[in-house]
């Protein structure tokens, strides 16, 4: 039931023409959720102004509300589809901004001085350069970083594991503890392997830096997940601290997604058996070699489950779509399996016929999958996505961590344990249980959406 108060501050928003200025990184994985944001925002009232950079530029003609501005970003073809994601970002911090700094001034020279309608900007954690930015214009800059808390702090505490010399990672000590990060090991440290390691290093303090310098934080998590690691955030982040997640339960990923989502397999789906199918996707960036690829498919075959498996170009590295797939692969599945190049996939994960998630832990994907109560197998390749299986797997106990390199028996074994196995049902209760308290967070009173109406309190006294 609306509140008819609160329908009238939202009215008085909308009349008194409050603006918010939003600045996604151009990764299918960030924009979804800074677009969920700015529709949550603009619901309450707000006005939107969203600028993006000309490389993976969102479809503005779905988001008919918000006024689109691009920027130049400086990239080279061969930049702008090179596979080190560390030096693209690094890259992009440091082209970005002028064009972001007189698109900003821009706006707000157009905008009348007495009647300021631009109450703040929102970007992406790792847009750090806009922080300085933000300060010339006496704007507050409100950050929203994408993954959840748990991972960020690995990020927080990297310069003193590094000093304490757990980085770089070595072979003989990845099944170390990690000192005050339980229950890490020192293989779940959210590296990210780059061509100059510095880069890393570089990028993820400069973020950390100017997260501290910025008016306020915002989390597409959910306090009840991560209960105790908030509390830690907060003693190291003395700023405002806003969990309002899971963003998609508001608005859906599928108009800010950058594919085509191939809605057959939701027919597919249809004449499946009620959790009888594994759904295979490891989202937007992730990229095996020939060697892994083949792995996956033949654990696939092996475990005679029904699968989706949503196959990118490009998801077996360097090749077109499927001819990296093993001979007669196909014919062998046949029915059993159906492949997709990108699904629309929080419809599939709430299909019934959906029983598991193999997963490379992107934190949107996990999220996805604890909202709809699916248990989860998991893969994860770089970064936060080693934080997140690990809390999958060791924390909620919401699913089967495949922690060594791709191999089919392993594979056939943990597809094997989530659909066949008690402990498989023991994930599926716990999994349920934790979708139950992610909805009541969202309900009148609830943890997310308290944070929320402090968030927009706080932006409307700016
Ligand atoms: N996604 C999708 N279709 C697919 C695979 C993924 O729409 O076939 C969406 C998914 O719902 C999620 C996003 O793409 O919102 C992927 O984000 P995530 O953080 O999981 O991973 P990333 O792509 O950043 O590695």
């Amino acid at each position: 039931m609306e509140n008819p108060r609160a329908n009238v501050a939202v009215q008085r928003r909308r009349r008194k023409g409050r603006g918010v200025v939003l600045f996604p990184l151009p990764l299918q994985g960030h924009i979804n959720p800074m677009l969920q944001l700015a529709n949550l925002l603009y619901s309450k009232g707000f006005s939107i102004t969203i600028l993006h950079t000309h490389f993976n530029s969102p479809i503005s003609s779905n988001h008919s509300n918000f006024t689109f501005h691009s920027i130049p970003d400086g990239l080279s073809e061969s930049e702008a589809s090179t596979d080190d994601i560390l030096a693209f970002l690094t890259l992009l911090n440091v082209n970005c901004v002028s064009p972001f700094r007189d698109c900003l001034a821009k706006l707000l020279s157009d905008s009348p001085q007495e009647d300021q309608p631009i109450a703040c900007i929102i970007t992406d954690a790792v847009w750090h350069f806009t922080q300085a930015v933000a300060d010339t214009f006496n704007l507050p800059r409100i950050v929203l970083r994408t993954s959840n808390v748990s991972s960020f702090l690995v990020f927080a505490g990297l310069s003193l594991l590094r000093e304490q010399g757990y980085l770089p990672i070595q072979e003989s000590r990845l099944e170390e503890a990690v000192p005050n990060l339980p229950p890490l090991k020192v293989k779940d440290i959210a590296v990210i392997d780059t061509r100059n390691p510095e880069d890393f290093y570089g990028l993820i303090s400069s973020m950390v830096k100017e997260i501290k310098g910025s008016s306020g934080l915002i989390w597409n998590s959910v306090e009840e997940l991560e209960q105790s690691e908030m509390i830690k955030l907060g003693q190291d982040f003395p700023i405002p601290l806003f969990t309002i997640g899971p963003f998609h339960s508001y608005f859906p990923a599928s108009s800010s997604s950058l594919l085509t989502q191939d809605q057959s397999c939701l027919s597919w789906l249809n004449t499946r058996a009620p959790k009888s199918v594994l759904y295979v996707s490891f989202g937007s960036l992730a990229k095996f070699n020939e060697t892994e690829f083949k792995e996956i498919a033949w654990g696939l075959a092996n475990s005679n489950q029904h699968f989706l498996w949503v196959i990118r170009p490009g998801l077996a590295r360097g090749s077109e779509w499927l001819e990296t797939l093993p001979d007669g692969f196909l014919e062998m599945v046949g029915e059993r399996g159906h492949i997709v190049k990108w699904a629309p996939q929080q419809e599939v994960l709430a299909h019934p016929a959906t029983g598991g998630f193999w997963t490379h832990n992107g934190w949107n994907s996990t999220l996805e999958s604890i909202c709809e109560g699916v248990p989860m197998i998991c893969s994860p390749c770089f970064g936060d996505q080693k934080v997140n299986a690990r809390y999958v797997s060791h924390v909620w106990k919401i699913g089967v961590h495949l922690e060594n390199r791709m191999e089919r028996v392993e594979i056939d074994k943990g597809i094997k344990k989530l659909f066949v196995e008690t402990e498989g049902e023991e994930m599926r209760q716990r999994i349920m249980h934790l979708k139950e308290k992610v909805d009541l967070s969202l309900r009148q009173g609830g943890s997310s959406h308290q944070a929320l109406e402090s968030l927009i309190n706080y932006i409307s006294s700016f």
